[in-house]
């Protein structure tokens, strides 16, 4: 696997350019993508699905920036959407609609007949009531919304509990015990095709055991629904394979899972789709950031940074651990101490009693595995401009999202 963040004479790259070139332009703090890296990722689970009908759809919450989506678009890729702003970016960034699905457990009207007027794929549903809705919605436009039933296995993703969906608990898809009669009653309803089952069961899973596990439960139902007569043509396997974020972890092998979910359904007749998010733009995107200055309190060491959880809120909202490495590269010794951003929160941290790098005022560094669920979860609380977004194409790189100015912060706003 092509790993885009390395050392070259001492510089930390993204692929063909020195992340220090495009700080001397751009300020920091900044994310940059590796292009590279996203088309490889990507063909790694379309090549593998080899002769087999599939679609692999984007999981488009992971990473929505429009030169991400083109990018993923022109390869060939769908898109899973939780939203009608996510299919307005999908349509802006030139995807096919006939190759998006719409998951989410709270679609609204509006949702519904924006995805009906533009012709996606089919719709995730989560509920009868919402299966009601949908159908009211295609009856009075005269479409038909095709539909797949989003199944909740019961199975345990043991991954962090706030990335966790597929357990009975969790306020995600149907129980897979009511699903048949479920499924039946929506086949009735005006304005809907049902076609098909997706199961989602979580988020940064290091390993295929779960997730074989939910297909071997979906592969069971798939035979009780045809054998009650009713017409599946299509699986979604949904998302959730994840990456390394620390060095001690390794990634899963994703050719080998899709490989085996091929082969377990092989001459089924299903058209198989998969929406991974994380696994295909994590490991390809970075958080550049400076340091501001290093203090001392008591006997803890601080390294203050330019960047902020507003920026990059995965090490407060999940515990999650980012690698950071100086932008130089240093033989110097380690120091143990917290990497904090400006904001007022002492949530407010990219590591804890870590062992560091030496990091001084003025220096740069990068938070590593920083390209799914960075941006997009980024706000502007404490008033911080969100800052921009950069793409390297081999040797050159461009601003693919401005920094915001102090004018777009109060964009809309009136006293
Ligand atoms: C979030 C989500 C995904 C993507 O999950 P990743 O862990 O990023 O691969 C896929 N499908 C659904 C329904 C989701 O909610």
């Amino acid at each position: 696997m092509l790993n885009p963040f390395v050392y070259q004479n001492s510089e930390l790259h993204c692929d063909g350019v020195a992340l220090s070139a495009i700080a001397a332009q751009t300020g920091t703090p900044f994310y940059v993508y590796s292009r590279d890296a996203i088309l490889e990722r990507y063909r790694e689970y379309h090549e593998a699905f080899g002769e087999h009908p599939h679609q692999v759809c984007f999981a488009v919450k992971a990473n929505s920036n429009l030169a991400v989506l083109a990018l993923l678009a022109r390869a060939g890729a769908g898109f899973d959407l939780v939203s009608g702003g996510e299919l307005y970016r999908v349509l802006a960034a030139g995807g096919d609609p006939a190759r998006v699905v719409f998951s989410g457990v709270g679609k609204t009207d509006e949702e519904f007949e924006y995805g009906l007027r533009t012709g996606i794929h089919s719709f995730n549903c989560e509920s009868p009531a919402e299966l009601a809705r949908l159908s009211a919605v295609a009856t009075r436009l005269k479409l038909t919304a095709r539909v797949a039933l989003r199944v909740n296995p019961d199975v345990d993703a043991s991954t962090h509990p706030y990335i966790s969906t597929g357990l009975r608990e969790n306020k995600f898809g149907i129980d897979i015990a009511e699903v048949e009669a479920v499924y039946a009653a929506g086949a009735k309803l005006p304005g809907l095709t049902l076609s098909g089952v997706s199961s989602h069961i979580g988020s940064q899973l290091l390993d295929a055991g779960p997730l074989e596990e939910a297909l071997g439960k979906m592969l069971a139902l798939i035979g009780r629904l045809r054998g009650a007569g009713l017409t599946i043509d299509h699986l979604d396997i949904g998302g959730g394979l994840g990456v390394p974020y620390q060095p001690h972890q390794t990634r899963p092998a994703v050719g080998e899972f899709i490989r085996r979910v091929c082969e377990r359904t092989a001459g089924l007749g299903l058209t198989l789709m998969t929406e991974p998010g994380r696994s295909i733009v994590a490991e390809a995107g970075a958080l550049v950031t400076r340091v501001l200055y290093r203090k001392r309190n008591g006997q803890k060491h601080f390294v203050i940074v330019d960047a902020a959880m507003n920026d990059l809120i995965r090490p407060s909202l999940y515990q999650a651990h980012h690698e950071i490495r100086p932008l130089r590269e240093s033989s110097e010794g380690m120091t143990a101490g917290d990497v904090v951003g400006p904001v007022c929160e002492s949530g407010d941290f990219f590591a804890k009693d870590r062992l560091l790098p030496p990091l001084d005022s003025g220096d740069l560094a990068a938070l590593l595995t920083a390209g799914a669920y960075g941006f997009v979860l980024a706000s502007n609380y404490n008033s911080r401009p969100r800052v921009p977004e950069i793409l390297v194409e081999g040797s050159t790189w461009r601003m693919v999202r401005d920094r915001e100015s102090y004018a777009d912060l109060v964009r809309g706003e009136t006293i």
